[in-house]
């Protein structure tokens, strides 16, 4: 074991981890395409892209040499009142990529606080316009956005912890996604008696990621478009998982063929390499901002806002985006995990197998000891890390069909033999 490891254990503290019973994480010492090694010598094969950010693999020559540029030229500057060339040719290239009329980029440093500024958006649009009252937002079981305070309020109870932090959270209506007879009679019967109440609707599109990588039908994106619209409320897709090619589009919306109204990105928007989030908002939600009144403008500024080493990673990774045929690479991935944990189904304690774009969920009826399945995958050579009740894989876009065969094998072998 490393010696910054046994001292350092003393003083971190780790995500979501009881640190009582939490084991020593893995100590890596370098990362390379889908590989991470370690230490002690291993090399594992990434099933996670780290948290589903390195959409390139890890190490991209382009985004190194862009980033390394950048740092020489300019690590960062204050946002507010100084400008560079970076943040403004992301914002461009962003908005075209957006669907017609989502053309405004705030930038900010983490996917929670993306959230949190498109939560300021809806709301703060209608105060500008004199609408009081309309201050909650509409948010699904299932669903996760985020780990701060305002974002927890709005993700799946469970998952946010909200019998617990009763009275800390903002109290915001969480129901089931409308995408059955049932649910969708609730939903309508919902908003009958409380849209006047909404300022906005929240999801993530197609697939609901850390709430437990659960799927849905884009006709569920396209009727929460009807109401909004029926309503006069305001759509907000959280894109921060789904985004740049996971589910299979570059864009998740794109398959449903829905515009929101606010589009929240992170996680690959560097390919993995520096921290940074985009909330876009619509040219309509814009101008409910501009006013003589100085209090109409939107209250929000990071510090690191729009870092400009961060959006240099973001531009090299939208160049990759072009150059190289990353969205087909996930149809590739689709089709390997399809065919190779088709036969999970027929382990013990499966209850599902599904396969969205390069996301690839080996749902158990209950994971008893996750840690202790991390570790098993290790010694099979993989890096799997198991969450809630699923097992999962959304490695790099760039993995290589051997490797993408290590990972489904290790998943096949480990789970087999519990
Ligand atoms: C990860 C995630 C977030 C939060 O992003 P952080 O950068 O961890 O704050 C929000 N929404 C979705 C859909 C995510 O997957």
């Amino acid at each position: 074991m490393p010696d910054w490891l046994k001292t350092g254990w003393r003083h971190v503290w780790l995500p979501y981890a009881q640190m009582q019973t939490a084991p020593l994480p893995a100590a890596v010492v370098r990362t390379l395409g889908s590989k991470i090694f370690l230490a002690d010598g291993k090399v594992l094969v990434d099933g996670t892209a780290s948290w589903w950010t390195a959409c390139h693999g890890y190490n991209h020559p382009h985004i190194k040499q862009e980033v390394a540029a950048q740092l020489e030229a300019m690590p960062h500057v204050m946002f507010g009142g100084l400008a560079h060339e970076q943040a403004y040719r992301l914002a461009t290239r962003l908005a075209g990529l957006m669907p017609p009329g989502l053309e405004r980029v705030f930038f900010t440093d983490s996917g929670s606080v993306a959230v949190e500024v498109a939560i300021k958006i809806a709301v703060q649009s209608r105060l500008n316009k004199g609408e009081r009252g309309r201050n909650k937002i509409l948010a699904f079981s299932g669903g996760y956005h985020g780990d701060t305070i305002g974002t927890m309020a709005i993700c799946d109870p469970d998952e946010g912890m909200h019998s617990l932090f009763t009275g800390l959270l903002p109290e915001h209506p969480v129901i089931a996604l409308p995408r059955d007879a049932a649910s969708i009679a609730a939903f309508d019967a919902f908003l009958e008696s409380n849209a006047h109440r909404l300022a906005a609707i929240i999801t993530e599109p197609l697939v609901q990621g850390a709430g437990g990588m659960i799927l849905h039908e884009p006709e569920v994106l396209r009727r929460l478009r009807r109401a909004a619209d029926r309503y006069g409320l305001s759509l907000i897709f959280d894109e921060i998982f789904t985004g740049f090619g996971r589910t299979g589009t570059m864009f998740a919306y794109q398959q449903a063929d829905v515009a929101p109204d606010i589009i929240t990105l992170s996680k690959a928007l560097t390919g993995g390499t520096l921290p940074l989030a985009a909330t876009i908002a619509s040219a309509a939600l814009f101008s409910d901002f501009l006013s003589d009144d100085p209090q109409h403008a939107l209250m929000h500024g990071p510090t690191f806002m729009a870092n400009a080493m961060g959006c240099a990673a973001a531009n090299a990774s939208l160049d990759l985006f072009e150059t190289e045929p990353r969205v087909a690479q996930a149809g590739r991935i689709e089709a390997q995990l399809m065919a190779e944990l088709a036969e999970c189904r027929a382990l013990p304690d499966v209850v599902d197998v599904r396969v969205k774009g390069a996301i690839g969920v080996v749902q158990l009826a209950k994971i008893a000891d996750p840690a202790g399945l991390r570790g098993r995958f290790i010694e099979q050579g993989v890096w799997v890390k198991p969450f809630g009740n699923v097992v999962y894989l959304t490695p790099a876009l760039t993995i290589s069909e051997d490797e993408l065969t290590q990972l489904t094998g290790a998943i096949r072998s480990v789970l087999g033999a519990v």
